[in-house]
């Protein structure tokens, strides 16, 4: 049976780096639909284009792109055991179409939703401070600087601001995060696989944590 993990949570709680580190223990791919546009972005295609819209206002990417791009992902070879969601689903129309793609296309459901709690102050910070790199590596100038100022400490790709991540887009951003994801919190209580994480911890402690949750339910 395929295992399904969805990281929920406003911009900038750890979402990226706590899928990245469980993904590789769980030998489960990273599903990151920021980077998924990001990619399409930077190639510059139709898809790109249209997100690149959306994303630079701080604003969600439309439902019917954002399912269909997923979808896509999903039917790929290495999603036959699971994956880990980042990102994804940030609406009820994407949980909703999420649970019937795992229905009709995996016989299975959501199996747990961490759900990375940190207030609004720290996250304005981590997003200040947050370096990128173009495989998705993510630094933090104080937090987990980089060995080499600019430079990705994994594959040696030059560093990079987001865009989004200005002040004025940070807020936009964390503001459509209460008003149209905030709701799947209730939404995925209701299913019973909601747990709560306190992300305001240092990263391995939100990452044991997390582990921790994952340990439970899969002895269910
Ligand atoms: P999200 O994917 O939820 O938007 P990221 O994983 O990109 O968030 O993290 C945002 C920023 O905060 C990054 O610069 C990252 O290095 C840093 N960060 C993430 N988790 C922690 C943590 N637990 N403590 C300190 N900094 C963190
Ligand atoms: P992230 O990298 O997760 O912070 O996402 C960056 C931006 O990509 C978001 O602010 C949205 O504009 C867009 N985006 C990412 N995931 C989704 C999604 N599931 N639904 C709609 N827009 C998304």
């Amino acid at each position: 049976m395929a295992t399904f993990i969805v990281l929920l949570g406003p911009p900038g709680a750890g979402k990226g780096t706590q899928a990245k580190k469980i993904s590789e223990i769980l030998k489960l791919p990273h599903i990151s639909t920021g980077d998924l546009f990001r990619e399409n972005l930077s190639d510059q295609t139709e898809l790109g284009k249209e997100a690149g819209l959306y994303i630079n206002q701080g604003l969600l990417v439309p439902d019917s792109l954002t399912i269909a791009m997923v979808k896509d992902r999903l039917s790929r070879e290495d999603c036959a055991q699971g994956a880990v969601l980042d990102g994804f689903p940030r609406t009820l129309a994407q949980a909703e179409a999420f649970d019937q793609m795992l229905r009709e296309s995996f016989d299975s459901k959501v199996d747990c939703v961490p759900c990375i709690d940190v207030d609004a102050g720290l996250l304005v910070e981590r997003l200040s401070g947050r370096w990128m790199c173009p495989n998705g590596h993510v630094f933090h100038a104080t937090f987990t600087p980089p060995k080499v100022p600019g430079v990705c400490d994994i594959c040696g790709s030059e560093l990079y601001q987001r865009d989004d991540d200005k002040a004025e887009t940070v807020s936009k951003r964390i503001e459509v995060y209460n008003a149209q994801t905030a709701p799947l919190i209730q939404y995925y209580e209701r299913q019973n696989v909601l747990k709560k994480i306190d992300g305001a911890q240092d990263i391995d402690s939100v990452t044991r944590d997390i582990l921790d949750v994952l340990e439970k339910i899969e002895r269910k």
